[in-house]
């Protein structure tokens, strides 16, 4: 999510302000809104309690990681509409016990055959279309991936039929969950958006207004929706009758008489439903300190970043040093690796990504040659060239671009059961509340992701990796990312928050095993998010003597209220496991296990 954020981020300073307290009496069983469990038995940790809840019922009743996956994804589709849904998609990576296999379905919505590299051009100024109205329109909604991905995840590697995992969710949509401050200041900071289209005021504006928090909010459509999904399987959506409305609303947004927008139609055709697929992809790796840290490639630029940064870091000894220069070292590696990937992460469908270089310890090493130890870089810097041999501080290519500012949506959860499985699940609608187009009568939102690809070509002279293309996936950041320590599961976490999340989950590897923090520590600590900007983005719990010995050094600092969202497990020995979630962020997280100690 980027640039249209005023009303989020307003939002966001609420959500901090409110307790994070049980989100239903009525709804949510025995697990309490915590952000750390430990215990035995397998291990759900996400956003939201009534999810996790669902979750650690199915591994309870002898389901493991990716049914307890699939069951809280449904669940969050519930509870958190406007992040995560079938509308949308995402990325999931599991480790398998058994063959101690890393895998990753990639399940990125795709731009429809009649999207062209001009999709987002004014015709009437032939100038990029202003972003809100790419986000505000059919054009932005991809052809979505996230039930693919479900049944794709349940016949691989799952013991649930996809009915079973949905019936949780369902059952949750119908009884309905009660509205806390978060869904509440979310649903506020979109009021003037939602209140356009029919369907999506009727739901998520009943009599006009926000649901009042403390109140139930029950969507019978939705649930609904999942049970049908449940009985005729994903074939409904991509080749049948929910294909056929979702193609239909999309074409023709139903805008209200009196709205206030245009929402242009978007390029969505049967055809491209039934081309969809989820694609199996070979993680990403590198091995830092000992460490084996797996990610998603592209057409996610988050493995690759996460794991050039992580290259960047290994050559120097973070443990050591002070706060103010480990943290100068961690802002300058993800300047770099940012150029990077701006300029050579696309769809690797459509785009020749030299992988292998952003990869290599050889390419990390050139790039680290060039960070200043007493002064912050001067952005944007320019791309370094991944092909080998590597030498000295290589050579650069062309001139760098900032990625702009990117705000909180879109959910992650993980997952773990008692064989020793792991999941982490990273999915969105991309803009807190996707495209704000709710299909009739069927209870969720559509994404509008096809605006995470560039409206126009971004280096002057040079190829974008990612421009619009038929059939092409626009670069996601998401980085669901899981580390092995000797073959063995170690740490799984992931982050929404757009671009961010590739530093949210660096500085959280980080300051796990780096800077000796408690894993829940590591995730509450105030972030910052350097991403070649001239500015680099600091919450405000950054401590002032931190701010000062990097403001010497050169940084400049800018505030974000709020960055990310993490969740994150810790395998202990002796087969404990130790589930965190936020304390604070978005009203906080809720992390349980299924025998607590
Ligand atoms: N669309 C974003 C991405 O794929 C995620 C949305 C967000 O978290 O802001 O990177």
């Amino acid at each position: 999510m980027r640039r249209w954020v005023a009303g989020a981020a307003a939002a966001a300073l609420v959500v901090l302000a409110s307790p994070a307290a049980s989100a239903d009496p009525a709804a949510s069983g025995a697990i309490p809104k915590v952000p750390v469990m430990t215990g035995f038995g397998g291990a759900v940790s996400s956003v939201d309690a009534d999810a996790t809840r669902i979750g650690l019922e199915v591994l309870r009743r002898g389901g493991n990681a990716v049914d307890a996956a699939v069951a809280t994804a449904a669940a969050l589709g519930v509870t958190e509409p406007y992040s995560a849904g079938i509308g949308g998609g995402g990325y999931f990576v599991y480790y398998d016990a058994r063959t101690r296999t890393v895998h990753t379905i990639d399940g990125r919505e795709t731009a429809p055959s009649r999207m062209t590299e001009t999709a987002f051009i004014d015709p009437a100024t032939g100038k990029p279309l202003p972003f809100d109205q790419g986000v505000n329109s059919g054009l932005s909604v991809g052809v979505p991936g996230t039930a693919a991905t479900w049944q794709h995840a349940l016949d691989a590697w799952g013991t649930l039929s996809l009915r079973k995992a949905l019936d949780p969710a369902a059952d949750l949509a119908q009884r309905g969950f009660t509205v806390d401050a978060t869904f509440q200041a979310q649903t506020a900071a979109n009021q003037t958006r939602f209140d356009d289209i029919v369907p999506t005021r009727d739901l998520f504006l009943p009599g006009g207004a926000p649901p009042a928090v403390g109140s139930t909010f029950r969507n019978p459509d939705l649930a609904r929706t999942y049970r049908q999904l449940g009985r005729e399987g994903v074939d409904w959506l991509y080749r049948g009758g929910l294909g056929r409305e979702v193609v239909s609303t999309v074409q023709a947004p139903p805008v209200a008489p009196d709205a206030d927008r245009v929402f242009r139609p978007g390029l969505m055709q049967q055809r491209d439903l039934s081309a969809y697929s989820v694609i199996d992809r070979k993680p990403t790796r590198v091995d830092y300190r000992g460490l084996q840290v797996y990610g998603m490639p592209p057409s996610s630029s988050g493995g690759s970043t996460v794991a050039e940064s992580l290259n960047i870091l290994e050559n120097v000894d973070l443990k050591s040093m002070d706060a103010a220069t480990a943290t100068h070292y961690y802002l300058e590696a993800t300047r770099l690796a940012f150029a990077d990937r701006n300029r050579y992460v696309g769809d690797p469908a459509f785009v020749d990504v030299p992988l292998r270089g952003l990869l290599s310890q050889g390419f990390a090493d050139e790039r680290a040659c060039r960070i200043d130890p007493a002064h912050a870089g001067v952005s944007p810097v320019a791309p370094g060239d991944p092909t080998a041999p590597y030498e000295g501080c290589g050579t650069t290519v062309g001139a760098g671009e900032p990625e702009p500012y990117e705000g909180l949506s879109t959910t992650h959860l993980t997952a773990a059961d008692r064989w020793g499985n792991v999941v982490a699940y990273t999915l969105t609608i991309e803009q807190t509340g996707g495209s704000a187009i709710t299909v009739p009568g069927r209870g969720f939102l559509l994404n509008n992701e096809l605006t995470d690809f560039s409206f126009a070509p971004l280096f002057p002279g040079v190829p974008d990796p990612n421009l619009p293309a038929p059939g092409k996936r626009p670069r996601s950041s998401m980085s669901p990312t899981i580390v092995l320590k000797g073959g063995k599961p170690y740490l799984a976490l992931g982050s929404p928050g757009g671009a961010t999340i590739i530093t949210t989950v660096l500085q959280t590897l980080v300051g796990r095993v780096d800077r000796g923090l408690s894993l829940l520590d590591a995730v509450a600590a105030p972030r910052l998010s350097q991403r070649n900007g001239a500015a680099t983005e600091a919450e405000p719990g950054v401590p002032a003597d931190l701010r000062a010995a990097l403001q010497a050094r050169g940084h400049v600092l800018k505030d974000n209220p709020e960055i990310g969202a993490a969740t994150a497990l810790e395998f202990l020995p002796g087969g404990r496991i130790q589930a965190v979630a936020e304390p604070v962020r978005r009203g906080g997280g809720s992390a349980g296990v299924v025998w607590p100690t």
